[in-house]
């Protein structure tokens, strides 16, 4: 990043706080940004660290994304005889996936997100470029793609999730594709990427949507009345608020360029809400009305008409039935009906799942997802095994924001079972982020955690005493400019 521009942005975001009457020190603070603080040089920062320990054992970090090579930072700070092993088959695994909605928009390039594994590798941290392709928890052991047996006394399940594009009907030739890999997209973007259809959720991908999204732009601008579509999957999937994010950039792109009464821009999700924490649902219902983007619920995706442009919706709904007398109430009834949508220009979030590795594992839960006590992220049968980021069964939240709450408790808690100490003491509050791009230079910092009199539920959790509904510029610098080293340099190496 040019280092001027940062000043200058600095200088503004300095601007700002005064004017609020908060110093950048109190708000990096504030906001859990010691990291980046800390790089900057403000002194601000409080560092990640672990309880110090001499405790011993032979530590196995199955997935080397960005929970992964945290957790692994973190412990190796904190162990005074750290034996630790990643186990990683992507060279480029910490590449900086939040950044690829400003890629799928023109903000950035994609090489503004693609990083070396190598260049992150905590020191003194045993990398295995291969990947775990059976789990034996019953022998401490895990099987790898190169054939080796690794035994392990200590067990961290950072694999991340899947991107199940062939579970949609008509893109089963894209299958199953890892955000970061480089045969997956290759294979994805024979389909991907072209005719219109899009999708930010591989790196490569994002570059496509970028393109895509300009002649759609064009076309409008031309004239021709043309219809973009924004589905949302049916299951939990990582970023919960990134085809808001697209929805709204387009909105932008086609205000730009002057063109944007020639579209129609069509948000539709399975769900029955746009978020789960009421003041961020009426916002985002708010910005949605105001940007003329229509919103469609109770539609689940099921298939794509790749060469003529359709997206096909199981629209579900329930209907009273029978009355019961034993019940004394009306049975409900499910329907369903199918629907066709026409569009020019489609970004598609592809259905997610856990790794079929685990899912078809002892370490898996019947959904796939690992397993785990959601506060001590210790799994669940396996009291030496911890599972955490967008792999591990945790309500809410599959984001870099989450883990990076996460990574410091499942350090703090695997070196308390190390020391055979049996209460753990770290727990995790359901916290995650979601910086919501809203327009180019405005974003909405929803934050939010589980709810402690419901865990169900979530509520607004802001660490900036500001409106966390309300859109703004300084938000927008901090997802532009701060973000990104503050994970490279600050939780990457296990100290924000
Ligand atoms: C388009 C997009 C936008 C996003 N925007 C945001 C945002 O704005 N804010 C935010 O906080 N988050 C955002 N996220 C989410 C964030 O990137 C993820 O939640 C985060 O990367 C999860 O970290 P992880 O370590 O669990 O998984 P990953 O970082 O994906 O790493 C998992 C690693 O495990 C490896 N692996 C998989 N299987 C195996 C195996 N069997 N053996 C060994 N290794 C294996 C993989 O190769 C991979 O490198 C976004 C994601 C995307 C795709």
């Amino acid at each position: 990043m040019d280092k001027g521009l940062l000043k200058e942005n600095l200088e503004q975001i300095d601007a700002y706080l005064k004017q609020e009457g908060i110093s950048r020190r109190d708000a990096m603070k504030m906001m859990g940004l010691g990291g980046a603080a800390m790089m900057m040089g403000s002194g601000a920062a409080t560092e990640a660290k672990a309880s110090s320990s001499s405790a011993k054992g032979k530590i196995l970090i199955v997935g080397g994304g960005l929970s992964g090579v945290a957790t692994a930072a973190l412990l190796a700070r904190s162990l005074d005889n750290p034996d630790i092993t990643i186990l990683e088959p992507n060279p480029k695994s910490v590449s900086y996936q939040p950044g690829q909605t400003l890629v799928g928009s023109g903000v950035w390039s994609k090489e503004d997100t693609v990083y070396e594994t190598a260049d992150f590798m905590p020191d003194g941290v045993k990398w295995i470029q291969e990947k775990a392709v059976e789990f034996n928890p019953d022998n401490n052991t895990v099987k790898t793609s190169g054939g080796k047996e690794i035994k392990y006394d200590y067990m961290v399940v950072a694999t991340g999730l899947v991107l199940d594009y062939g579970g949609i009907a008509g893109l089963e030739e894209v299958g199953d594709v890892y955000s970061l890999d480089a045969a997956d997209a290759a294979k994805a973007k024979k389909i991907l990427g072209k005719n219109g259809l899009c999708s930010i959720y591989f790196a490569e991908g994002a570059a496509d949507t970028w393109t895509q999204m300009q002649e759609f732009v064009a076309a409008a601008k031309s004239g021709k009345k043309v219809k973009g579509l924004f589905p949302e999957p049916h299951t939990a999937f990582k970023c919960g608020g990134a085809q808001k994010k697209m929805v709204n950039l387009t909105n932008a792109r086609l205000v730009e360029a002057g063109a944007r009464d020639n579209a129609e821009l069509s948000f539709v999700t399975n769900g029955k809400k746009l978020f789960g924490v009421p003041e961020y649902h009426d916002s985002i219902t708010r910005q949605m009305k105001e940007r003329g983007v229509s919103t469609t619920f109770s539609h689940k995706l099921k298939a794509i008409d790749v060469a003529n442009k359709v997206a096909s919706f199981e629209k579900h709904w329930e209907e009273k039935g029978e009355w019961d007398n034993v019940l004394e109430e009306f049975a409900m009834v499910k329907k369903t009906e199918n629907i066709d949508m026409p569009y020019d220009f489609c970004h598609l979030i592809p259905p997610q799942k856990a790794p079929k590795e685990i899912a078809d594992s002892p370490i898996g839960s019947d959904k796939g997802w690992v397993p785990v006590n959601k506060e001590t992220l210790q799994h669940v049968k396996y009291p030496n095994v911890f599972a955490l980021g967008d792999v591990a069964a945790i309500p809410l939240g599959k984001t870099g924001g989450s883990a990076r709450k996460q990574y410091k408790v499942v350090a703090e808690n695997l070196i308390a079972t190390m020391e055979g100490k049996k209460e753990l003491a770290a727990k995790y509050d359901g916290y995650t982020v979601c910086p919501l791009i809203t327009d180019i230079g405005k974003v909405m910092l929803a934050e939010f955690k589980w709810d402690p009199k419901d865990n169900s539920k979530a509520i607004a959790a802001p660490s900036f005493p500001l409106d966390p509904a309300q859109e703004r510029w300084i938000y927008w610098l901090l997802k532009v400019y701060l973000l990104k080293p503050m994970t490279q340099y600050g939780m990457l190496s296990g100290r924000a």
